[in-house]
């Protein structure tokens, strides 16, 4: 008979010596109970500010606030939580942008769902890192099933693969990277050097700007990103796309990929997938679909439709921390052929080596450009399996009803212009009342948005729409009532008019004198 193994005496016992003070700062089983109270008091801080705010900032101006932390000696710590948590109140808590207020209407900052906040509390807790399976077991599985879910919704077929980055903009670069090495597939260095500076990627005018920074950073040529100008619908028309494929063509350059927006950063406008991805399948061109933005219509339980096309995609850039309301940092690639993701794979004897994929061992470095990378994946997991994703969807639908709402209201205001419809929660306007000058009209709306933000009741956007100064509404929040809408719209229109009315030149003072 054998006898059990006895694994108490096999493992080494702890130095008998109470632990050193920075040691009790560390997390581990000594600690569970320093953890808990740490954790539930800064949690208790944020649930009071959020609970007390009465608008989503307090206007805090940088010079009101630096001194305050500059005046912090990070080399003489507090040694006491709740100290620190007093000053971090001071320094950021109080004067921090509450994106869950109703009245924060500017940028794609969506509020948080809470499945979502106890998944980022459990994965910095435990801190698995995604690259490696043997640095994060069971979390590799759900990355994967995730990601599988995700191309599955958006309907990529059965090669499809990608994997979760930091946001939009890293999604971004890394389908470009794909796609680069696809069309220079089979070159020489030297073909390599020559073909670089003649590849072109073609986007539309409302196209996102990391489209550009990613070009760059992929050697591109300077002029390597072709604009098509979009009509007033700002959506890119097909036809365009076709036009700059032939122009590209017959100058001796390589598409290497069209960019279509599923939900442009300032217009929430969705270009026609389905046309695009015609034009792009017929010339033989990778189509990369940016639904940073658009991508909460994969779980709109009405407004699927939307996105027709996608699902002809080569690449798609979703950021569930736009609208799927997941806290910073969630956002993923996927890839209609999982092949083509070996672009961004390396072996490192250390950490992936090449035999790790014959013993079919995950690892999702393979796969990305970082190396440790956050195990974000929990947190839509979390919200996955707590609200399922119609609820996910209906918040989404509600902002994109409420956005709609606040058109109608802008469209029937005599003292604003309002611009194309979104299909999502976006509204582009300005104060212009019949007969005020244009750039009396610019200087009025950018006042009022500072006066705004300056007296924390509000936030809205601003951008520039032929080369004049708009004012936007992004919508993300289902708390936002249409009241508040009109409040701020009230707001708004007082602050300009004031401004309008202490800064408009009289008719008779502009003609020369004399
Ligand atoms: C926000 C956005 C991005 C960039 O995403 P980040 O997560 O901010 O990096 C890219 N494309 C579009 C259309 C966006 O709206």
């Amino acid at each position: 008979m054998t006898l059990p193994v006895q694994t108490t005496e096999a493992t080494p016992t702890r130095p008998t010596s109470g632990p050193t003070t920075a040691q009790a700062h560390l997390f581990h089983d000594g600690t569970v109970e320093e953890y808990r109270q740490a954790v539930a008091a800064g949690t208790d801080r944020v649930a009071r500010r959020v609970a007390e705010a009465t608008g989503p900032c307090t206007g805090v101006r940088p010079d009101q606030l630096l001194p305050l932390v500059d005046a912090i000696d990070l080399d003489r710590p507090l040694r006491d939580t709740t100290a620190a948590l007093d000053e971090l109140d001071e320094v950021y808590l109080r004067d921090a942008v509450y994106f869950h207020h109703p009245r924060y209407l500017a940028h794609l900052n969506c509020p948080v769902v809470i499945p979502a906040l106890l998944g980022e509390a459990v994965l910095s807790a435990v801190n698995s890192s995604l690259d490696t399976w043997d640095q994060s077991a069971g979390g590799t599985l759900i990355e994967r099933r995730l990601i599988d879910w995700t191309a599955g919704r958006i309907g990529l077929g059965p090669a499809a693969d990608g994997v979760f980055t930091s946001g939009g903009t890293q999604s971004n670069l890394h389908a470009l990277l794909l796609a680069r090495e696809e069309a220079l597939a089979g070159a020489t260095p030297t073909d390599r050097r020559i073909l670089l500076p003649q590849l072109r990627i073609i986007t539309s005018a409302a196209g996102h700007f990391s489209v550009q920074k990613a070009a760059k950073l992929l050697g591109l040529a300077p002029d390597a990103v072709v604009v098509v100008q979009t009509g007033p619908d700002r959506r890119m028309r097909a036809g365009a796309v076709r036009h700059e494929i032939g122009r590209c063509r017959r100058a001796g350059l390589t598409v290497l990929a069209v960019v279509a927006t599923a939900g442009t950063t300032d217009f929430g406008t969705i270009d026609p997938l389905d046309e695009i991805a015609e034009v792009c399948t017929t010339s033989g061109v990778w189509l990369h679909v940016d639904a940073a933005y658009g991508c909460g219509l994969l779980v709109s339980p009405t407004r699927r439709h939307l996105l027709a096309g996608i699902e002809r995609a080569d690449s798609v850039t979703v950021d569930y921390h736009k609208s799927f309301f997941q806290p910073v940092s969630s956002s993923a690639v996927l890839v209609r052929d999982r092949r083509t993701l070996r672009h961004a794979t390396w072996h490192a004897d250390y950490l992936n080596p090449a035999r790790s994929v014959a013993e079919r061992i995950p690892n999702q470095v393979d796969k990305s450009l970082q190396t440790t990378r956050r195990f974000d994946a929990l947190k839509l997991w979390l919200t996955l399996r707590v609200m399922g994703p119609d609820a996910v969807g209906e918040l989404f639908d509600e902002v994109c009803d409420r956005a709609a709402q606040a058109w109608e209201l802008l469209a029937a205001d005599p003292r604003f212009e309002v611009l194309t419809r979104s299909a999502l929660s976006t509204v582009v306007f300005r104060w212009r009342p019949a007969g005020t000058p244009a750039d009396l009209a610019d200087a009025a709306n950018l006042h009022a948005r500072a006066e705004l933000a300056a007296s924390g009741l509000a936030v809205v956007a601003g951008t520039k729409v032929d080369g004049r100064h708009y004012l936007k509404f992004t919508v993300l929040n289902p708390a936002t009532t249409a009241a508040d809408v009109a409040y701020v719209l009230d707001l708004i229109a007082e602050h300009a008019g004031r401004y309008a009315h202490t800064h408009a030149v009289p008719a008779a003072l502009t003609c020369p004198v004399g």
